[in-house]
């Protein structure tokens, strides 16, 4: 298992890290198989969607805040229960198939890390099971 290290700068940020698993899967030479990609937050999640125009990662983060505003009548004393039904919502694992050495996904897909009580510095961990 890989653990990768990221820098997030926004409170609310996408960041594409399909070369970083892409990168760890080669790395590990397997061709055929699964690569698992789990984020170790509460307050962070991946998702698979569109890599292509921008504004999509703009109506996601918009989208998220308007459904679950940053201040409401929440309980958590920490202040940033937004972010936690954000991640949970968003989850905290993604499963790609590894295919002559390569994550399958669409055309338009990438693996983005879901950023939502940043800045922080974060953990990716990338596991690859399969054959040489
Ligand atoms: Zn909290």
């Amino acid at each position: 298992m890989k653990t990768v290290t990221i820098d997030t700068k926004k409170r609310n940020q996408m960041i594409d890290i399909t070369s970083i698993v892409e990168t760890s899967v080669s790395d590990t030479g397997i061709k055929d198989g699964m690569c698992y990609v789990f984020v170790p937050h509460t307050t962070a999640a991946v998702t698979i969607n569109e890599n292509a125009d921008e504004d999509v990662k703009v109506d996601i983060l918009n989208t998220l805040s308007k459904l679950i505003p940053y201040r409401d009548d929440y309980r958590h004393m920490e202040g940033n229960s937004d972010a936690h039904v954000k991640a949970t919502l968003t989850g905290s694992t993604a499963a790609v198939i590894v295919q002559e050495g390569k994550l399958v996904l669409g055309t338009w897909q990438s693996l983005f890390f879901c950023e939502f009580d940043g800045p922080r510095k974060r953990k990716i961990m990338i596991k690859v099971v399969g054959d040489k």
